[in-house]
């Protein structure tokens, strides 16, 4: 039976965030919170492995109490365990800070033999927390996995599929092994009307920096994030497109090419 992780992080819905043009950080107020999506899809890879070798599966965040709202959402899809870690102790933490608490508390859980990750979040998108995460449980890494091919509890490895820029490989890693998923493959299912309901009133185990035996205080939140970030900014605009509109499609190719042959 598999014990299966699956690291999820609620992020803000990044079509709606603006940036303060004045501060230069996002202004978050009013923008609904949604589940990263890229995490909706490690999680149906984590439920269908679940549901073709048996075991379980543990959903686990670091954020805000609100976070809560995207565990119920993957116990919903199929997770069977959800734990939030939560404290202001945390807030301002890098992905060296993220990926520290989130190992510390997850060891305390049990073993995993497979953990799943999202390949990058939406808002902040540094894409280092899987390989952060792989490291400190001393696990194999699979990135880019687009098929969960075979897990083989016997010989304590998984087979999957990588997908690639230039095509798809098959590669095989030992347990425990953490891997990023593609979302081609692993589209999130829609939670039936039942488990919604068990998922609005299903128990959220809660971790605080007080209630994590062992967590050292310097490596977490601010006093253990070295990254900093001097300035956020939007993109500068660069000139505006002109759209032609001679009025026929002769009439456009006809000005478009004058207007290259101005340009030589
Ligand atoms: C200086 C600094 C200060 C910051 N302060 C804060 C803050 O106060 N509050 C805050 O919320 N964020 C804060 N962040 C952002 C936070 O550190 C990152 O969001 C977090 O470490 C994950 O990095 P990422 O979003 O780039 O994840 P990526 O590496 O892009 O994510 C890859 C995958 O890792 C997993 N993952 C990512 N984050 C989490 C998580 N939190 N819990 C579980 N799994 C996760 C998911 O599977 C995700 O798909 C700060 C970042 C910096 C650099």
């Amino acid at each position: 039976m598999l014990n299966i992780l699956v690291c999820v992080k609620q992020v803000p819905d990044v079509n709606l965030v603006k940036i303060d043009p004045v501060t230069g950080s996002l202004i978050r107020a009013g923008v609904p919170a949604i589940l990263n999506p890229l995490d909706a899809n490690a999680l149906e890879a984590a439920v269908r492995t679940k549901e073709k070798y048996g075991g379980s599966v543990t959903v686990i965040t670091m954020g805000p109490d609100q976070a809560a709202e995207a565990l119920r959402e993957c116990l919903a899809a199929g997770a069977d365990r959800a734990v939030l870690l939560s404290d202001r102790a945390f807030a301002n933490a890098d992905t060296l800070a993220t990926s520290y608490v989130i190992v510390t508390a997850a060891k305390l859980l049990g073993s995993f033999d497979l953990i799943f990750c999202g390949k990058e979040s939406l808002d902040g998108a540094t894409g280092q927390m899987a390989s952060q995460l792989a490291e400190r449980f001393d696990a194999s890494q699979l990135s880019s996995v687009c098929t969960v091919l075979e897990v083989d509890e016997d010989k304590r490895t998984v087979t999957a599929e990588r997908e690639l820029a230039l095509g798809v490989e098959t590669a095989r890693a030992l347990l425990p092994c953490l891997m990023t998923v593609e979302k081609t493959n692993y589209r999130p299912r829609i939670p039936n009307l039942k488990s919604w309901k068990a998922s609005r009133t299903a128990a959220i185990e809660m971790f605080t920096s007080d209630t994590i035996p062992g967590l050292d205080r310097a490596q977490i939140g601010d006093p253990g994030s070295p990254t900093k970030v001097p300035r956020t900014y939007p993109p500068e605009k660069g000139p505006g497109g002109e759209m032609i509109r001679e009025g026929s499609a002769a009439k456009d190719v006809e000005a478009l090419l004058a207007r290259l042959a101005d340009k030589l």
